[in-house]
């Protein structure tokens, strides 16, 4: 009988907000380019919604973390696409022969709304992740005033990975 092998991974992150506009940092979480004063730091374009999907996916696969796969002291990801970091740590994970079943993320920002963005912020996670756009769900909340992120400072984000290969 096949035993199917079922493992989840947990990714959490986190990101500085500083200003943005022209000449400042972007706000780009799930792939997504967002308007906004306010922009994430950071050596890559600093998804942090996108980090923490790739952090649950390593963990899923024992496969390590983001730092290991790249170091934020390497110039070859300054300023990178994280999608595209994606996309590249999804396929080591299909090579290693797992199946990603579900990716659930919560983003926690005071601003801007996240509300009109959840479905295409899905859309290009599951894309990236090579996988059903309905195996994807992306949370919004805020930190309701509290903590430093309830102060405005930064982002965080939180996400849990299931993959599953026959053993
Ligand atoms: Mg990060």
């Amino acid at each position: 009988m096949a035993i199917t092998d079922v493992r989840t991974g947990l990714g959490w992150d986190s990101h500085r907000l500083v200003p943005g506009g022209e000449g400042g940092r972007p706000l780009i979480l799930g792939g997504v380019r967002i308007e906004s004063e306010l922009g994430l730091d950071g050596h890559s374009d600093a998804d942090v919604l996108t980090h923490a999907v790739i952090d649950a996916l390593l963990g899923a696969a024992a496969m390590g973390d983001i730092g290991e796969h790249f170091p934020d002291t390497d110039e070859r990801w300054r300023g990178a696409d994280s999608i595209a970091l994606l996309e590249h740590v999804a396929g080591l994970v299909a090579g290693a022969g797992w199946t990603t079943t579900s990716i659930d993320a919560t983003v926690i920002l005071e601003r801007p709304k996240l509300k009109p963005h959840k479905a295409e912020m899905a859309a290009r996670l599951a894309a990236a992740a090579g996988i059903d756009v309905g195996r994807v769900n992306v949370k919004a909340t805020t930190a309701e005033r509290l903590d430093a992120v309830g102060r405005g400072e930064g982002a965080v984000a939180q996400a849990v990975a299931t993959i599953v290969r026959a053993s």
